[in-house]
């Protein structure tokens, strides 16, 4: 008799159970599909960089990227790092492996990411970054062909002036010896049409810091959409004269480059989309300091940007805080 009673107490669990397991199941496939929808994975790139303050906007960008529950923010960087050291300390990263500090850039032959985890990379590399291992270089165009995104802003188009797919990456780049060989200067003029000017001359250049209002061009795009036609950003560097190979891009937004202020009188790309093969690219030439990042229309435009380039659509809004055509505005110092 008390055999049959065990058994039918085990006969009577194995319902129980099998519902609990059901249940829990359910309840964890519900929690990861709804992780999945929300997260896009997002790599910034970052290690050598004539901007000192790199540590803090990469920081800053994890932040804003992280806050709006759409990203998870992972960060590689390379072991030899250059310029930032007082930055390093301050706008430390948890888990970062160790890294040092060098007087010139050097390869780190060991940074190798494994792109292929991540929706879309973020390049917070800068002028003279030293070139990444070869088959990294191989690894990342790999990436970006078979759908991968990628994200430069102001210095990171400055980088790897050498790299041939890079620079169809990134359309337009600066400084680092480039010239005509490298493409076209690409602008707006003041009759609202796009030259591409093949004249002689070198590539990037910059007049003192000011701020300086964004034109949109495109406002069908998912990244530009619903942005007022002008709008004021924080103080920042303005590049002008930038060239490159400029094929498969799509100005979304200009600055024009004032004269009185050692500017080109052009109309200067601010804001651009690529396309790489199956890759999707957003060039923003913004974010030279802290107070340039803070602004509200970089932010804006970085976000979706990001969005855009993982996923090939635009899901945030535009804030109401946004900047108007004479109004900068930004987020509180950081
Ligand atoms: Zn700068």
């Amino acid at each position: 008799m008390r055999f049959d009673l065990a058994k039918t107490k085990i006969q009577l669990m194995k319902p129980i159970t099998h519902i609990l397991v059901v249940i829990f199941m359910a309840m964890t496939t519900h929690l990861l599909q709804s992780q999945d929808k929300a997260t896009i994975k997002a790599l910034i790139v970052d290690g050598q960089n004539n901007h000192d303050q790199w540590p803090k906007t990469t920081v800053m960008l994890k932040n804003e990227l992280e806050k709006t529950g759409l990203f998870s923010v992972d960060v590689v960087r390379t072991a030899y790092t250059w310029k930032g050291a007082s930055f390093l300390k301050a706008y430390t990263i948890a888990g970062m492996p160790k890294t040092k500090a060098l007087e010139k850039p050097k390869t780190d032959p060991d940074f190798s990411p494994d792109f292929s985890k991540y929706d879309v990379v973020i390049s917070n590399f800068g002028w003279n970054a030293a070139p990444w291992p070869k088959t990294t270089q191989e690894a990342f165009e790999h990436y970006i062909k078979n759908g991968g995104g990628l994200v430069v802003f102001h210095a990171a188009d400055n980088s790897f002036p050498n790299w041939k797919a890079y620079n169809q990456m990134i359309g337009l780049g600066g400084w680092g010896d480039r010239n005509e060989k490298d493409g076209p200067y690409v602008y707006y003029n003041d009759a609202g049409e796009l030259i591409r000017d093949t004249s002689p001359g070198n590539g990037g250049a910059h007049g003192p810091q000011s701020e300086y209002q964004i034109q949109v061009r495109n406002f069908e795009h998912p990244i530009t959409k619903g942005m007022p036609k002008f709008w004021m950003h924080t103080k920042d560097e303005l590049y002008n004269s930038l060239r490159g190979p400029a094929e498969n891009m799509e100005i979304l937004a200009t600055a024009y480059s004032d004269p009185n202020n050692k500017g080109t009188g052009r109309h200067e790309p601010a804001l651009m989309t690529l396309s790489f093969g199956k890759g999707r690219i957003f060039h923003n030439i913004m974010g030279h300091a802290d107070y340039s990042v803070s602004c509200i229309g970089f932010i804006t435009s970085m976000l979706r940007g990001t969005e855009w380039a993982a996923t090939g659509k635009v899901t945030q809004k535009i804030p109401e805080n946004f900047p108007t055509a004479n109004n900068s505005s930004a987020i509180k110092p950081q």
